[in-house]
């Protein structure tokens, strides 16, 4: 079936409720019942320009969101059957864009000479840009790498998102005239200092893609590495032959998993202390990963990690819930203690900031990510900050959102720091 009709097809079973579920289930607020209506009546530049509204990214978007607990596990007609695939009309509306060269709207002044920098080239950092942007604000992006786009270029891996189609958004952010200085790390060759005194605001967006740690014996053995930096420095040793253990249920777990499986390893075993049911990887990531071959290991909870230099055997406990429905606990079963012979470990228990980023002269919350206001506005009132830093779910749309809600914010101080020099 062609695209368009493909399309067509899964606009038309959306249901146009009055209460959009599904607009309220997306983080972003995308008006989907009103961009779909677009499309039933075949008219895409409508759909696009509704769309720009609330974001900036939809060909990523549509293809990455976990759709099924966002906008889709709202979808009413998912109650008795399949939710509308607003994903897939969401990616077409993207790519229709992109191929159009349909340029992203200018809609204000608001921002007209001011300055602002951005640091941190990510979902979080580029959609601030693009929304201050489109009020005329001068904006500069600093970024660490030679390249823009954080864990939409070295994290999601090339299997799950098109690069070109990644670099193709970019670029379509950038043409709204934003100015881009790369290899520029805050903390490194560039302090918050010098960006105060020569910008109006700044909008921090320095993502967390440091690897937590397991907290057990053998962790500095050589062969443990971080998933989260493993998928972003591409340093990978080589798997061929070699039994490699994953800690972790989540979508990093997923992702870093099927990278080495596709890189010649003997095996490749996820290690996850609760059940299959209970891993917040998305369902369709882990029904992927036991296609390609990779094994799981269920209510197993690793405790050691012996050898003599480098890792040789992973220890681990078997695990089971104890007592009823609310004091249920998940405890280690007496006894079941085994090993495994391994050659390399990976952990990907979730992530944090990097220790650079944690003493910043800023507040910072108990669970140490960068202190900010609704508004995005952080212990500093000209610096703000958003996606992963700070306290945000873990996803692009929430990134994105926070880049969005933040572009609000520094529009809203610079205009009242007009009014006070006025006054
Ligand atoms: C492996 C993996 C897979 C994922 N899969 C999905 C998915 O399928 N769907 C989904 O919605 N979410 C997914 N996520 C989560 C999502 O990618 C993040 O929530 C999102 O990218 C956060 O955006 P951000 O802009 O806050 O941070 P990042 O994307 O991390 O961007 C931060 C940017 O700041 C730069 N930077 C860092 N420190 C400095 C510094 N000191 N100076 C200058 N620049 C700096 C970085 O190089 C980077 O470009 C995944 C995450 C990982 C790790």
């Amino acid at each position: 079936m062609k695209k368009e009709k493909r399309i067509e097809k899964l606009s038309n079973r959306c249901l146009g409720c009055s209460k959009q579920p599904c607009h309220f289930g997306c983080p972003l607020e995308n008006e989907i019942r009103d961009f779909i209506k677009c499309m039933k009546e075949s008219k895409e530049e409508d759909a696009c320009d509704l769309l720009e509204k609330t974001t900036v990214l939809p060909a990523l978007c549509g293809r990455i969101c976990p759709h099924e607990k966002q906008c889709q596990g709202s979808c009413i007609r998912g109650k008795r059957t399949r939710p509308v695939q607003i994903g897939a009309i969401e990616a077409y509306l993207g790519d229709y864009a992109l191929e159009k060269g349909k340029p992203l709207k200018k809609v204000g002044a608001r921002g007209k000479g001011y300055k602002v920098a951005v640091v941190g080239g990510g979902p979080a950092g580029l959609t601030c840009a693009a929304f201050l942007a489109k009020e005329e604000v001068d904006v500069t992006i600093y970024e660490k790498h030679a390249y823009l786009g954080g864990l939409l270029q070295h994290g999601i891996p090339s299997f799950r998102l098109n690069k070109t189609l990644v670099k193709k958004t970019i670029h379509n952010i950038l043409s709204l005239g934003i100015h881009v200085k790369l290899n520029q790390e805050l903390g490194e060759n560039l302090t918050l200092k010098t960006l105060e005194k020569e910008y109006d605001a700044i909008f921090l967006a320095v993502g967390a893609n440091r690897s937590k740690t397991l907290g057990i014996e053998g962790e500095e053995l050589e062969g443990v590495y971080g998933g989260n930096e493993l998928l972003e420095q591409e340093n990978h040793p080589n798997y061929q032959g070699k039994v490699v253990a994953i800690i972790g249920g989540g979508d990093v777990a997923m992702d870093v998993a099927r990278t080495i499986q596709r890189k010649n390893p003997k095996k490749v075993i996820v290690f996850y202390r609760r059940s299959e049911e209970e891993m917040p990887a998305e369902k369709k990531e882990i029904r992927r990963a036991i296609k390609e071959g990779i094994r799981f290991r269920f209510h197993a909870n690793p405790v050691r990690i012996l050898g003599k230099r480098r890792v040789e055997k992973l220890v681990y406990v078997k695990t089971k819930y104890k007592g009823k429905k609310q004091e249920k606990k998940l405890v280690s079963i007496k006894g079941s203690e085994k090993d495994l012979k391994v050659d390399y470990v990976i952990r990907c228990l979730g992530s944090r900031l990097d220790a650079s980023m944690q003493n910043l002269p800023l507040k910072y919350t108990d669970t140490s990510v960068i202190y900010t206001k609704e508004t995005g506005q952080t212990s500093k009132r000209k610096i703000f900050a958003g996606g992963d830093c700070t306290n945000n779910i873990h996803t692009v749309a929430w990134a994105s959102k926070s880049g969005r809600e933040a572009a609000k914010g520094i529009l809203a101080y610079l205009e009242k720091t007009k009014e006070k020099i006025k006054n």
